[in-house]
């Protein structure tokens, strides 16, 4: 788009909707960005002066009734203003999607009358936690839900949704090292907002002995919530567990290091409830056994494969029962296992 036409489009919208508005802000002169955000793994150290002045305002009152604002142009002067971020976020947006949208007609259409994931993911909404750590390809294949600290209580009905109406074979549930709902949820929760409270009682996390390396209470403590996550699914699934048509899965996305597996580990720590270092080894042994090491694309379900994948699953049981009899005399191997 020409720089002239922008400016006359902009013009028309700003005399159209700005002035009928009798908003007061003055229009910035219209010029397209020089400089391009990084696109993977920003750092956001630029907004970091703006968000430290947002803190401690409190919690914001919700309007009475609904109300509707004038569509926001390009008035900021400074790239670290709201609306310059809204406006950088949303054009990187549409350049991905167009990217996105190159897969073409088949990928999508693949997709587009049935929803057939395998895995039903429960993780933690922190902007460091995106799929791609554990599933590069996603689409159809997790069934997600975000929350602040990636807990079952507060989203029962899209939990009940994927396990009980798309029968996902798996329920996963990913923590994440330097969770700040779990830190929240150790400290004094009693000057955050109400709902925010209420979003952190799903989080129990046991309080750390005194003396103990900050970061590694921290990073015991997402594990602590991996396990009672696990412990709650298993309570209302219970029976889907016993019976082999779904399994519990706790893991941690580590991309700070804190466990020392190397920065951006998926490390599971939980499965149906069994955290032990030796049964995590058969586990992840029984994962990669070569007959259950189906690639990727092909392993995905498809039209009337549900009974094929609780089957394979039920053999990939089978062989943890093997494993972890057999492995149940060893000593405990740690966390040195070779994974891939
Ligand atoms: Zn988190």
């Amino acid at each position: 788009m020409g720089l002239q036409r922008l400016v006359k489009m902009t013009s028309a919208l700003f005399l159209g909707v700005v002035v009928a508005t009798a908003c007061k802000q003055p229009a910035a002169a219209v010029t397209p960005e020089k400089e391009v955000r990084p696109h993977k793994a920003k750092e956001g150290k630029a907004r970091a002066e703006a968000k430290a002045t947002d803190e401690g305002k409190g919690q914001e009152k919700g309007d009475e009734k609904p109300q509707k604002y004038t569509v926001p142009f390009a008035w900021e002067t400074s790239k670290a203003e709201p609306l310059a971020l809204t406006r950088a976020f949303l054009k990187e947006s549409f350049e991905d999607n167009k990217t996105y949208m190159e897969h073409g007609p088949k990928f999508f259409s693949a997709f587009a009358d049935a929803e057939l994931p395998r895995a039903t993911v429960i993780t933690c909404s922190d902007s460091r936690v995106q799929p791609q750590a554990w599933d590069e390809t996603s689409e159809n294949d997790d069934y997600t839900i975000r929350n602040f600290g990636n807990t079952l209580a507060s989203d029962d009905g899209s939990i009940e949704y994927g396990i009980e109406q798309l029968h996902t074979p798996l329920l996963l549930i990913i923590g994440h090292t330097g969770c700040g709902a779990v830190k929240a949820a150790s400290g004094d929760t009693s000057k955050l907002s109400k709902g925010m409270q209420a979003q952190l009682k799903g989080l129990q996390i046991p309080h750390a002995a005194a003396g103990k390396n900050e970061n590694q209470a921290w990073a015991e403590g997402v594990i602590a919530n991996v396990h009672n996550q696990v412990a709650s699914a298993l309570k209302k699934y219970g029976k889907r567990v016993q019976s082999g048509s779904l399994t519990v899965v706790g893991a941690v996305f580590d991309f700070r290091d804190d466990l020392g597996q190397g920065p951006g580990k998926f490390a599971i720590v939980d499965v149906n409830g069994n955290g032990e270092a030796e049964r995590m080894e058969a586990f992840m042994a029984a994962i990669n056994e070569p007959e259950g090491k189906a690639p990727k694309k092909t392993g995905k379900r498809e039209l009337g494969s549900t009974e094929e994948a609780v089957h394979s699953l039920a053999q990939v049981q089978g062989i943890i029962t093997r494993e972890v009899a057999s492995a149940s005399n060893d000593s405990p191997g740690g966390h040195e296992h070779s994974h891939e």
